[in-house]
């Protein structure tokens, strides 16, 4: 009988369910969009039974649009939406408040009370005192949620991030757990000593008693509750998105490296199995626990990369699909002098910069569509040299191969730009689908799949590659440019 490996990949705009085969070929998929709750400004919330149903939904429209059943489901690997956080009855599983989603800013004056600890917080956990992680979100439940202190300290609620959550509901409330990955982004996870940490859980005030147990990101957890799928099936593989995609790109060495060009971007660098810290305004994070070892990563992010595309064509009506500023862009010889530096949202790594907001620069009488066009794709490539050369002075090491995916990676005009602008070479996958086959690849190797790294290795093929055409100096030349537009953006919000 054919077996495969079924990867749910929760999104924080639609829960997904993709059937791979052994060659990481799709086999079968489904995808379904669920509800965005914005409660006030700057708060986001998902309906954390919305995501349940959704996901189980989509897991079981995958297996019958292709004629399979449990049988065929070697293991289930799970990939997620970070930091998310959910608070849940373990006696009647309903959650006693919607999800408090990654974006959700509300903790800000949480964040700001930890300011005086954040060499702790960087010492213990790799990340910086900041809304984004999960820590604050559940400690804002706790104290806002009518009765759910008292609950918790009881031992009545469980706290989960996303996959969590997913393997406490389809295991049948039996296991509850968090991989590595996950729980090292809730602010609370100390990833030298791999333990939740009493001092920070008390910084926030949060009882121990209702954390998960840290696991690994590929093991057996536990099974699926026989009338969810039709029968058990191993639950083996579990891992942030963001961490899956580096996994999904086998980036198994230290120095290996990848970018995903989503609406916004994330550069992921393995460092090895010691955590390296940052100097330069990047996380140091857990990419993945896997054989009795942990392998640590350097992450930095950049809020607006495909968005700005998106901006492109959804506010200035400069085309109809992102594809098409490719086109335009490759009319013109170079972007006339334009610089844009699209802060919509604020600067991210390295410069986090939460009051910027967008400019452009170098504008003539002679500057075109095109132009901007073209040099905005141009900030995108930018923007990950500046996390690239961040990269590089926290290791001391050069990098010199960069593994790409997500939307904007289609761009071939960008991927060229990456490889000028950066000197280094840039290698696309056929498959861009990283992070969920980085939660398959992960739940096989648990079971026997997959035998080794090498199986995973063996099934990468290149579709194409991108070399640097530029010097040394022109790179340089070009940065100089790019810093002189960043710092005039942010002197201009300061003034
Ligand atoms: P996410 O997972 O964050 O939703 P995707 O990986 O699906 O994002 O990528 C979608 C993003 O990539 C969109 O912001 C879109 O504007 C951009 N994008 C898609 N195709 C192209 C392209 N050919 N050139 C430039 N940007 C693109």
């Amino acid at each position: 009988m054919n077996k495969y490996i079924m990867s749910l990949d929760q999104g924080t705009t639609s829960s997904r369910t993709i059937i791979y085969d052994k060659s990481g070929n799709i086999i079968s998929s489904a995808q379904k969009e669920f509800t965005q709750i914005f409660p006030k400004e700057g708060w986001v919330e998902h309906d954390a039974t919305e995501i349940w149903a959704t996901q189980m939904g989509t897991a079981q429209e995958a297996l019958l649009n292709a004629g399979l059943d449990y049988h065929n489901i070697a293991a289930i690997g799970i990939t997620n939406q970070r930091e998310t956080t959910i608070v849940w009855d373990k006696n009647t599983g309903e959650p006693v408040y919607n999800a408090i989603v990654w974006q959700c800013r509300r903790t800000a004056d949480y964040a700001e009370k930890l300011k005086p600890y954040e060499d702790t917080i960087k010492r213990k956990t790799g990340l910086l005192a900041d809304p984004y992680f999960s820590g604050t979100k559940l400690a804002w439940i706790l104290d806002n949620v009518e009765g759910v202190r008292e609950r918790a300290e009881n031992g009545e609620l469980l706290f989960g991030t996303i996959e969590t959550w997913l393997i406490w509901k389809m295991t049948g409330g039996e296991v509850h757990v968090s991989d590595y990955s996950n729980a090292c982004r809730t602010m609370l996870f100390d990833i030298n000593t791999l333990q939740w940490d009493e001092e920070l859980c008390g910084l926030l005030n949060i009882p121990m008693c209702m954390l998960p147990a840290p696991v690994e990101c590929s093991a057996h957890y536990g099974d699926t509750v026989h009338e969810l799928l039709g029968g058990p099936i191993p639950i083996t593989g579990s891992a942030g998105d963001q961490q899956a995609a580096l996994f999904g790109e086998a980036c198994f060495r230290g120095g290996d490296v990848k970018s995903t060009y989503g609406t916004g971007n994330f550069l992921l660098l393995n460092t090895g199995h010691k955590p390296v810290p940052s100097k330069n305004g990047l996380l140091t994070t857990i990419a993945w626990g896997l054989n009795g070892e942990v392998t640590y990563a350097l992450e930095g992010s950049v809020f607006v990369c495909g968005a700005a595309v998106q901006w492109l064509r959804d506010e200035l009506l400069f085309f109809r699909d992102a594809k098409e500023s490719e086109q335009l862009a490759t009319k013109v010889q170079d972007s006339g002098g334009v610089y844009v530096v699209p802060a919509f949202v604020g600067l991210g790594a390295p410069y986090w910069n939460p009051s910027a907001r967008g400019a452009m620069f170098g504008i003539t009488r002679g500057t075109k569509r095109e132009h901007v066009v073209r040099a905005v794709l141009e900030s995108l490539a930018y923007q990950n040299e500046d996390l690239l050369s961040a990269m590089k002075a926290d290791t001391g090491k050069d990098i010199n191969t960069l593994k790409v995916d997500g939307g904007a990676a289609l761009n071939n005009l960008l991927m060229q730009m990456q490889a000028d602008i950066s000197g280094v070479d840039i290698v696309r996958y056929e498959s861009i689908e990283s992070t969920s086959l980085g939660a398959a690849y992960l739940a096989g190797l648990a079971v026997g799949y997959y035998e080794s790294l090498d199986d995973i290795v063996a099934n990468k093929k290149i579709a194409k590659s991108f070399s640097p055409t530029t010097t040394e100096e022109e790179r340089k030349q070009k940065m100089a440019g790019w810093h002189k537009a960043v710092n005039a953006t942010i002197a201009f919000h300061e003034l």
